[in-house]
């Protein structure tokens, strides 16, 4: 089977090559390897040891396959190539700006919102993303929570009447174990107050062939489920992450996709309008746009606000609303994730506002009813009427 960009580390027959478990199993995992296969000779003299023993290599053979070799600038090879950067501590970056480990009411278990919860049964993940925001959980070396673990993971949220929502993260979720997973998400189904069930994970884009008949089988016994994915550029979405994302829509499982915003990567309106249209034209909904957190060992791939919004503002009036997705910070202590709109408003005269048009051209007028603005205003202490709706 060809595959469209080039690097291909492992020798593989048709049936390896489409056999998950194959692709777990010949991951690449030493920078000398992947550098190798990328042709690029030299780079992994420049990456220190200790931050590799701390930031630890990992990559399937199908996502590295992606990559154009010979170019250290390549969208996927800046998302697997450990970069000597991310030995550098930038201020204000910490392995755990989201304070999740103090977030903790029990192991594997993230509580932040009183109505949701994350439960993380795995830090094991085949693709190490360099931009990971978990990074600080890979030199354990991937440990997955075990069964009696499990079982209290979803007795706290039994127990705990508040929580009507939550997400089945990683690390990757899909690496535990089936007969767990499928405990796992069987018993967090049968919760009585719990009225959303999410799976977060990365398997449609690093390793597509995971997504099998028999977990499609289980995904659609345990619906109504939602599943959040995390595409970042439009190379990512190949025939067999196509073939993934609408085996998933079809067995009635809405799909959403959370992208991370990341320097050199996807940090155009461009590259940010390819991906949405190609999401959009499977089925699947662009969710968020993630600024990156201000984890250690990631700073490398950091966009100032004010260019994210930029990014943002070029996507209006070129593709359907619900293809442009919600810009959002994840404020560090855990404090809570928060939207950040580009404003299309560019002065107000009175009752008279003044808005940037998407489609170009001059200012355009929208003039807002003076009556409620006056009604307000004449009697001190009296709210307007209130807005329709
Ligand atoms: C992102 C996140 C959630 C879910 O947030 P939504 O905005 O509902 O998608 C829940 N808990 C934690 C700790 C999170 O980081």
């Amino acid at each position: 089977m060809r595959t469209p960009r080039g690097a291909r580390p492992r020798r593989a027959t048709s049936a390896e090559w489409s056999d998950w478990r194959w692709q777990v199993r010949n991951r690449l995992r030493t920078v000398e390897e992947v550098a190798a296969a990328l042709r690029l000779p030299g780079w992994a003299q420049n990456v220190e040891r200790g931050l590799l023993r701390r930031f630890p290599v990992a990559v399937t053979p199908y996502y590295l396959s992606l990559a154009r070799p010979g170019k250290a600038n390549d969208p996927i090879a800046r998302q697997i190539l450990p970069a000597a950067e991310e030995g550098v501590a930038l201020a204000g970056e910490t392995p755990d700006p989201l304070a999740e480990d103090a977030l903790s009411p029990v192991p594997g278990v993230v509580r932040r919102y009183p109505d949701r919860a994350l439960i993380v049964p795995t830090s094991f993940c085949a693709t190490h993303c360099r931009h990971c925001f978990r990074k600080r959980g890979w030199a354990g070396g991937g440990v997955a929570l075990k069964k009696s673990e499990l079982l209290r993971a979803v007795e706290f949220v039994r127990s705990t009447p508040a929580i009507r929502d939550v997400l089945v993260t990683g690390g990757d979720p899909l690496h535990l174990g089936p007969r767990l997973l499928a405990m796992l998400l069987t018993e967090l189904r049968k919760v009585p107050h719990l009225e959303v069930l999410r799976v977060a994970s990365r398997a449609p884009v690093t390793l597509p062939q995971r997504i099998d008949e028999e977990l499609l089988a289980l995904l659609r016994a345990v619906r109504p489920l939602w599943f959040l994915t995390h595409f970042n550029h439009r190379v990512e979405v190949t025939p067999l992450a196509a073939s993934a994302l609408r085996r998933l829509v079809d067995a009635g499982i809405p799909v959403q996709n959370q992208t991370v915003l990341l320097k050199g990567v996807n940090d155009t309106s461009a590259k940010q309008l390819a991906l949405a249209r190609a999401l959009l034209a499977l089925g699947v909904r662009p969710y968020y746009l993630h600024l990156p957190d201000p984890v250690a060992g990631t700073g490398h791939f950091r966009v100032p606000l004010d260019r994210a919004v930029d990014v943002v503002r070029g996507m209006f009036g070129k593709i359907a609303g619900f293809g442009i997705p919600r810009l959002v910070v994840d404020l560090p202590g855990g404090k809570g994730k928060v939207p950040v709109m580009p404003s299309f408003l560019r002065r107000r005269d009175g009752d008279d506002l003044w808005f940037e048009s998407p489609l170009g051209g001059g200012e355009v007028l929208y003039r807002e009813r003076a009556a409620n603005r006056g009604d307000a205003r004449s009697r001190p202490g009296v709210a307007g009427p209130p807005e329709p709706g």
